[in-house]
């Protein structure tokens, strides 16, 4: 939730392409990989900046989100030029009083026809957790971070408490910022109403969430730049992990005791370890 003075309309786009710049700076985004959206329940002016309205449907009724804006990256554009140009790379879409339509703004020098094949996801994320929280602000994060990515493909991964303790054992940071640690959906087909459904139930309890076997979303209420960090968290831990298993797993990591002390110490509740 944002408290005011709300962020601008150029100040959400320019965080955005820092976000997304800095996804691919960690690998979490080679080629057009990945995607951004934010929803925002301020009033906006759009029109200077996306001049081309076109109707659409949208993927899932959203009739609580009338007015609601959001603002999602074009389909196969990459995450890293959206700082050089976002409105090349952005749509914004205004929720009509239907909720069922919407209007998309964008640029005359878009260079996507629709925005990612991802929406479905965004859109039915945002609603969940504005339905339950009431925040005015949301971010969501897809991007395919590679380390997290890889330990997916490895059966004993793919059980969120064994991913979870051997993830979250090698920094203090990883459970302070991710205290209800990562959740894990198995692999669905991208774009898939599997995905959406698995995404909807898995970031009600976790920030982040593995997709096996391609890539991870992320949330927060806060900013898209907090969204990617939670991807960075979450991957340096892989990162961790990988090495140790590339060694031959002689890093012990945090015990269960020292986690459990981080977690006094800064007041984290957490049901992990
Ligand atoms: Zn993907």
């Amino acid at each position: 939730m944002l408290q005011e003075p709300y962020p601008e309309l150029d100040d959400l786009l320019e965080m955005m392409g820092e976000a997304g710049y800095h996804l691919a700076e960690i690998e979490a985004s080679e080629g057009a990989a990945g995607n951004i959206s934010v929803c925002l329940r301020w009033p906006l002016e759009l029109r200077t900046r996306f001049p081309v309205v076109n109707d659409i449907e949208l993927p899932k009724a959203v009739p609580e989100l009338a007015g609601a804006t959001f603002l999602v990256s074009g389909s196969g554009r990459r995450l890293r030029e959206i700082i050089d140009d976002p409105t090349s790379n952005i749509a914004c879409i205004l929720i009509n009083e239907d909720g069922l339509t919407g209007k998309m703004y964008t640029s005359y020098h878009r260079r996507f026809d629709n925005v990612t094949s991802e929406f479905n996801s965004h859109l039915a994320v945002h609603y969940d957790q504005i339905l339950s929280s009431g925040t005015n602000f949301h971010a969501i994060i897809h991007a395919q971070p590679m380390h997290l990515t890889y330990l997916s493909h490895i059966p004993r991964y793919q059980a969120e408490q064994y991913l979870n303790t051997h993830l979250l054992r090698w920094q203090p940071e990883t459970i302070i910022n991710l205290p209800e640690g990562i959740g894990f959906i198995p692999f669905r087909l991208p774009g898939s109403a599997e995905l959406m459904a698995g995404n909807i139930e898995s970031l009600r309890t976790h920030r982040v969430v593995i997709w096996a076997k391609h890539g991870v979303m992320a949330r927060s209420d806060v900013s898209v730049k907090r969204a990617a960090d939670r991807v960075e968290y979450a991957e340096t831990a892989a990162k961790y992990e990988y090495l140790n298993l590339c060694v031959g797993e002689v890093g012990e990591g945090l015990s269960v005791d020292e986690v459990r002390a981080i977690c006094v110490k800064f007041n984290v509740q957490q049901n992990i370890f």
